[in-house]
Order: structure tokens, then sequence, then C-alpha cells
């Protein structure tokens, strides 16, 4: 199993890549997702994934899809941004693709490439936190990915930071993504130019001359330039992340937050106001080891990377495959040249007869727990 394809499929793009067992893309396709039909959107999967099996020979597809996976990793509960609900996408890529097809959330499948290949590679415990549309996240604890007991943990843009807030898509309001992330960044922008148009020429002259002109790249180079309303858009938006990655770090004590996503591409310009919130937020800061706040190596591709590494671990014919097995996955790995990757791969076996009749009904696997020491 030397070559799998990994599908990122987020709410306007589709991007399937061939990817390698060191995480290179050989190569990469991008189409637009019909969001607001399901099967379409299963079918661009399926059509993506059979154009690079023309040329290249693979053996297995990975999913990271932007939405609540289920505990068995097959359905869709839900999506904030797609019109999936109860949507067996695995089932469906699979019957339309004939591969067998892996899916996990968009940002785990994110948190897990980072971890494994990325930015925070060594380390047992990760915050993923992408910040784009909206806030994609995945979280690794003791090597592995954490999912909770019904497959959908790791969603803190939808923790509440300020009870009667600004509506956020999922329905409810005061999320932490109304306040950290893209779209959060481009408001504070775009409000910021109607209301003092003056202190914002910079702006809208990327902009274009217009409000709906600004975006986050016009927000980025805008800030890069020294304009010092950009500037604190990015003060702003960085503070609300870096309480939030207080809060997460008083739940989950992660030895490192890794963040990506669109707006990362700012740097420095969003990660040293996040660094100066999460010091002043984290209780007993001064007395306990805090957490390291990178910037994410794998840029807009780590789901795609993250979904075609599970799928060569967890897929049948890996050698991998087989339930509570820890082994070598490969020898040691060419990009560090250190000891080789271990998985240990548990089964959590139904603990009674209506369990195991439900996970048999949706084709469940076993979880899946990989020693990230390399
Ligand atoms: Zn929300």
């Amino acid at each position: 199993m030397s070559l799998t394809v990994g599908v990122d499929v987020g709410g306007t793009k589709v991007a399937a890549g061939v990817v390698d067992p060191d995480g290179h893309i050989i190569e990469k396709l991008k189409r637009s997702t019909p969001a607001a039909s399901t099967e379409l959107t299963a079918k661009v999967v399926a059509d993506a994934v059979a154009e690079l099996r023309g040329r290249h020979e693979v053996s297995g597809v990975g999913i990271g899809a932007a939405g609540f996976v289920d505990g068995c990793r097959s359905n869709v509960l839900f999506a904030p941004h797609l019109a999936w609900r109860g949507e067996p996408l695995k089932k469906e890529v699979e019957d339309l693709v004939g591969l067998p097809v892996v899916m996990e959330n968009d940002g785990n499948a994110a948190a897990w490439a980072e971890t494994v290949l990325g930015a925070a590679r060594g380390q047992e415990h990760v915050i993923f936190i992408g910040l784009g549309t909206g806030i994609a996240a995945g979280i690794v604890i003791n090597g592995e990915l954490y999912r909770g007991r019904w497959g959908v943990a790791g969603e803190p843009g939808h923790y509440r930071v300020v009870p009667g807030g600004r509506l956020c898509e999922c329905g409810l309001r005061g999320c932490w993504e109304q306040y950290a992330s893209g779209n959060a960044l481009v408001a504070e922008a775009r409000e910021f130019a109607r209301r003092s148009p003056g202190a914002a020429g910079r702006l809208l002259e990327l902009g274009g001359g217009s409000v709906e002109g600004i975006n986050g790249p016009e927000v980025t180079q805008a800030a890069k330039d020294g304009d010092p309303c950009a500037l604190r858009c990015f003060e702003t938006v960085g503070s609300w992340l870096g309480q939030g990655l207080a809060a997460l770090a008083a739940v989950l004590d992660p030895g490192c937050f890794v963040i990506g996503g669109g707006v990362s591409d700012a740097g420095e310009l969003l990660l040293a106001p996040a660094r100066a919130a999460f010091e002043d937020e984290l209780t007993g800061g001064s007395y306990r080891p805090r957490a390291e706040i990178r910037l994410a190596q794998l840029g807009a591709d780590a789901g795609l990377i993250g979904a075609a590494d599970l799928a060569r671990r967890v897929l049948p014919g890996s050698p991998l495959g087989s339930v509570q097995r820890t082994a070598p996955l490969s020898g040691p790995s060419p990009r560090d040249g250190r000891s080789p990757r271990r998985s240990t791969i548990t089964a959590n076996p139904p603990t009674n007869a209506a369990t195991a009749s439900r996970a048999a009904q949706l084709g469940a696997f076993q979880p899946m727990s990989v020693d990230t020491k390399r």
C-alpha cells in the first residue's frame, strides 16, 4: 500500500490528491463543492478519485469532511456549511469508486497530519486550530486522535465565548468562530472601513474601493504593509484566539497548539497577540509550563494529507490493519532519519448485542491509536 488518495471536502472546494507514505502530494485536483446537493458532492469526490486513479495506482481513499463524522466514521451527522444530515458518505463514495474509504472530520485529519508529518512532530498532546470560514479543529491526546464518545469531539469553534453574541451558522449565538476565524477577521475589517473610511484608506484601496472588496488576503496584505486598521483587526482576532486557547489549555493541557488555515498566513501578526492573550488568560500562567503556539507547516493541504495517511494506516491490506497490534509502519522515515514510526491499533469490542448489531449495520471499524514518537 504505497499510494493513497486524500480528499478534503470543504464548504466551497473539494481537493483530492495522491499522497505517498511521507506525506508528499504526487498530484492534486480541485473542484467546486456543490454544497446544496449531497448526491452531487459524493459524485464530485468520486470523479476526482477516478481521475487520479487513471494516472496512479492507489489502494484506498481517505476523506476529510467538513462536518460531524460519527463514531464509526461512516456517516456525516451534520455539517454547518453543507447539506449533510446523517449522510452515509463513506458507503456512497465506496460504491462509486470501488475502493475502501476511510472518513474523518476535516479538522481531525489536519490535526493528524500536523502531528505526524508537520509542525507538531514528536508531540503527543496537540490541539490543531484551523482558522478559515469557521474554525476547524482536532485534538490529539497521548498520540491518538480524540474523537469523543460519538465521534464529534474537537469542535471548539462552537464553544460559546459571548452569551447572546454574534449569530453563528450553526444556529447558536456567540460561538468562538464568530470572533476568531477568517470570517471574523473580514467582518472586523469591513466594520472598521464602514465606520471610519478615512482611517481605512489602505484596506479600501486593496479592496478595489469598496467595503465588500475587503477579504482575508487584503487584510493580511494591509497589515503586512503596516496599515494601523488592519493591524488592529489582527490584534482583536488574535486576542480572541489566545483567550480561546487558554480555555482549551485549562481543560486539556496540551503541549502544543498548531495554528493553521488561511488567516495563519499572517504569521506573527496573528500569533503575537494570540500569545499575549493566552499568557494573560492562562490560570496560574506564571507557575506552570505553557503550551507552545506554533504555525502549521502543511498549509491548506493538511486535511488532504492527514486523510490519506489515515487511509494508509487503517484500510484492509495495510500492514497495520489487524486488531491489537503494535508494529512498525515502515523503516526509518526519509524525512528525519530517526526511529521508525510505530502504530498501535486497539479493538473496541461492542459492549452488548444491540451495540454489536448497530455497529455491524454502520460498518464500524476499530478505533486507532498511533504512537507518534518517531
Ligand atoms: Zn456555532
